[in-house]
């Protein structure tokens, strides 16, 4: 049977496991401090444990269970990382530079079943949903990158944003948020760590009541139903007047303001009918809405859809100003790898597969 990672335990599972394992709860303290402060990949480096406890841990949990398997460097400093889990599935994480600090782009399922149709992902359906263990690791893996780089930087921002829908993955995102935002631990603060969901309403309720003032970002992508429904299978069981409703509570409970990620597909979504129906559509969340405007990544595998051209999206931009919404074009990164969200891991399966 494989181990399982001890990433993947809130300090306070560890703490009793270790109760019930007959070591004191101060020992779990000093295992976290090991594990996110001093960052040793091995039991053994662990000094000032004692040997009881380091052979228990050995006994049941491992510290790596990712292997690198690639890793593409943009000129930006973007990094992206496939990274190879303990059964032989790949997954990507990426590392991004921004003025405010250093963020990673974590993946939460090996493969993604809501199929979006224009993401290089969902084409590969899910096989299995990742532990709270192997989500932590990869944030783990890019900062001993950066340790072994010599670079004095820290992992400050967090997006799950990679493959997959996280919702869908709910306890284990849920542990895995516990386990990074804890102060003993990495010590990411809520407010700097943004779930993005394709709007599973029901899990935004239950998100939403968690408390956890982590930030949340919807994967909209169109301002109607037939639209969105031709774009996102998912909009068929969850219409956008329910998802509004699911916003609505989201922003009400938590003050927080809601991000909406819009990708730009060329003739598709990016005319001024679609920026007018947006802002009439999110103005019942102003100001607590923001647009993210996405220029669209093509990829060979939906050849429908292109590029906005740049003046349709400044066009779509300053109609929704105009509505009074807030917007920003997001700035792109990593133009020069496989930029799109799970191109690098689609290419590498279907290389596989033609050897
Ligand atoms: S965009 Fe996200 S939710 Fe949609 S298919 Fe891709 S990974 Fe899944």
């Amino acid at each position: 049977m494989k181990k399982a990672s001890i990433y993947g335990l809130t300090i306070e599972q560890l703490t009793s496991w270790l109760s019930d394992h007959g070591h004191k709860k101060s020992r779990a303290l000093q295992v976290w401090d090991w594990l996110y402060r001093k960052r040793v990949t091995e039991f053994a480096g662990m000094t000032d444990v004692n040997q009881d406890c380091i052979q228990l841990l050995n006994e049941n949990f491992v510290i790596q269970t990712l292997s690198q398997h690639i890793k593409q460097e943009s000129a930006d400093g973007t990094i992206k990382f496939l990274f190879k889990l303990q059964d032989g599935n790949l997954i990507e994480t990426v590392m991004m530079r921004h003025k405010y600090g250093l963020s990673v782009c974590v993946t939460t399922q090996v493969g993604c079943n809501i199929g979006c149709s224009f993401c290089a992902s969902g084409l590969l359906a899910k096989s299995r949903d990742l532990s709270s263990g192997e989500i932590v690791e990869q944030i783990m893996n890019v900062q001993l990158h950066l340790d072994q780089m010599g670079q004095d930087e820290t992992v400050s921002h967090v997006v799950v944003m990679g493959i997959g829908e996280p919702f869908d993955n709910f306890e284990n995102l849920l542990n895995f948020l516990k386990v990074i935002i804890d102060q003993k631990g990495l010590a990411i603060a809520a407010r700097r760590i943004t779930v993005s969901t394709s709007g599973l309403a029901n899990k935004i309720y239950e998100f939403t009541d968690t408390q956890m003032q982590v930030n949340l970002a919807i994967s909209l992508h169109a301002p109607n139903n037939e639209l969105r429904t031709q774009i996102m299978k998912i909009n068929r069981a969850i219409p956008i007047e329910t998802l509004m409703e699911s916003m609505k509570y989201y922003v009400e409970k938590t003050n927080r303001r809601i991000t909406i990620e819009y990708i730009l597909l060329k003739d598709v979504n990016d005319h001024k009918e679609e920026a007018e129906q947006l802002g009439d559509l999110l103005s019942v969340l102003s100001p607590k809405v923001y647009v993210n405007l996405i220029p669209y990544n093509p990829v060979d595998e939906h050849s429908q859809y292109q590029r906005s051209e740049h003046e349709s999206v400044l066009a779509f931009y300053d109609t929704l100003k105009k509505k009074g919404i807030n917007c920003k074009i997001r700035q792109e990164h990593g133009t020069d790898i496989d930029a799109a969200c799970g191109q690098l891991r689609s290419k590498q399966i279907k290389k596989a597969e033609a050897q």
